[in-house]
This record gives structure tokens, C-alpha cells and sequence, in this order.
């Protein structure tokens, strides 16, 4: 019986290799996949991991139907085997319906790869579905760490360095800014303490040089 299957971690956590190591052991048996993901660090159709594989994907956009283009593929064809979705949290909820449905009528397997919840602690609209939809969740046991040394369970955003809690979801490069330069966008992984207290590794270390005491209750 084929599965919708969603692992899920923090970043950094070993999603993306992961996904290509999935392909590479169905691949290896005579599967025949297809590659999917959405706004990839390394840009437009490529998936790639924090190891420096890389390998071609489809680019999911706001408007890709999973369904028709397996359906389109089938009928035309093609076999397909299973699909690799890497950085699912930034498809949308009717993409993630259009992928159980390509696992229940279809009988093909659907390996799901992305982050929980977003910068601001919030569940993606993507993985919020996959967690309401998947037949298997598997939390990634590759663990990645806080500055402090603790497990990472948090994103945090950055823009010029300094830790924010609002603005769009869907950041990837540098950010537009109406006034002065872009600011530059950056992402870290902290436990939920330093996530709460916006302390990130930067502002750990100038708080320590810093005579200041550390902001508690904040
Ligand atoms: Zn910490």
C-alpha cells in the first residue's frame, strides 16, 4: 500500500539529504520518482543539501497541481513510482490534499520533506496540513543545536542581525526595503528559550563582552 510520509525536523536538521538519500535507495531498486521542491536555497529547480549534493527537481509554484501533473505524466506514459517533495511547508494546503490523493487513487508513494513551523513559532500551512494528512510523521533524529548547546527545536529569522518575529513567511534571499539598502535576511537554529529571549549566537557573544546583565524576563 503506498504512504504519504512526512519527516520533519528544524533547519538544519538533514531534510534535504535525506530526500536525495530516499531517491538514491528507490532509485537504486528500479523505482522510477520524480523530484519536487519550492524556493531551494540554491534557486528555481534544484533541490540541494546543507552537504553540497544537488540534483534537479521540479519547481512547485503556487499554482502546480500535483494531481494533473501525475495524472498528465501517466497518461502520457511515464511511470511513477513515488514523488520526493523537499521544503513542503511552503506548498500550499491544496497541494498537500492533491498529494494524498495521489497516494490513495494513484497507489504511489510520497515521501514529504520540510520544517515545522516558521520564524515566528507558527506552523507552516503546508506541514500544518501534512501533519493532518500524513499516514507516518517522523521527527529527524539528526539533531541540530543551539548556540548554548541545547536541541535546536526553533527558526529564528535575522535581517541586518538583528533577530525579528514578523513579516512574510516566505523569505529566502535578501529583502527589499523601501528605504536604504536590502536588508540581508539570514536564518538560525536556537532552543525555545533563546528563541523566546531573541538571543541569538551574535548577540550571546556581545551581551558576554558586554557589562550589561543578561536580559531577563524578556
Ligand atoms: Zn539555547
Amino acid at each position: 500500500m503506498a504512504e504519504l510520509h512526512f519527516f520533519t525536523g528544524t533547519m538544519d536538521s538533514g531534510k534535504s539529504t535525506l530526500a536525495l538519500q530516499t531517491n538514491h535507495n528507490h532509485a537504486q531498486r528500479g523505482r522510477v520518482g520524480r523530484i519536487f521542491t519550492a524556493h531551494d536555497r540554491a534557486g528555481e529547480a534544484i533541490l540541494s543539501s546543507r552537504l553540497g549534493l544537488t540534483h534537479d527537481a521540479i519547481e512547485v509554484g503556487p499554482d502546480f497541481d500535483f494531481w494533473r501533473y501525475v495524472v498528465d505524466s501517466l497518461t502520457a506514459g511515464a511511470r511513477i513510482d513515488y514523488l520526493v517533495c523537499d521544503e513542503a511547508q511552503f506548498y500550499t494546503p491544496d497541494q498537500i490534499d492533491q498529494l494524498a490523493k495521489v497516494v490513495d487513487e494513484l497507489q504511489i508513494d510520497v515521501f514529504a520533506f520540510g520544517i515545522l513551523s516558521d520564524f515566528r513559532t507558527r506552523l507552516f500551512a503546508g506541514s500544518a496540513r501534512l501533519v493532518e494528512l500524513a499516514d507516518r510523521m517522523n521527527v529527524l533524529q539528526v539533531e541540530a543545536l543551539c548556540w548554548c548547546g541545547k536541541r535546536a527545536t526553533h527558526n529564528a529569522r535575522t535581517e541586518d542581525g538583528v533577530m525579528v518575529v514578523e513579516g512574510e513567511v516566505i523569505v529566502v534571499g535578501d529583502m527589499e526595503s523601501t528605504d536604504g539598502p536590502p536588508a540581508e535576511v539570514a536564518y538560525e537554529v536556537l532552543c525555545r528559550q533563546h528563541h523566546r529571549r531573541r538571543l541569538t549566537a551574535a548577540r550571546a557573544r556581545a551581551v558576554a563582552l558586554s557589562p550589561e546583565p543578561l536580559p531577563f524576563g524578556s
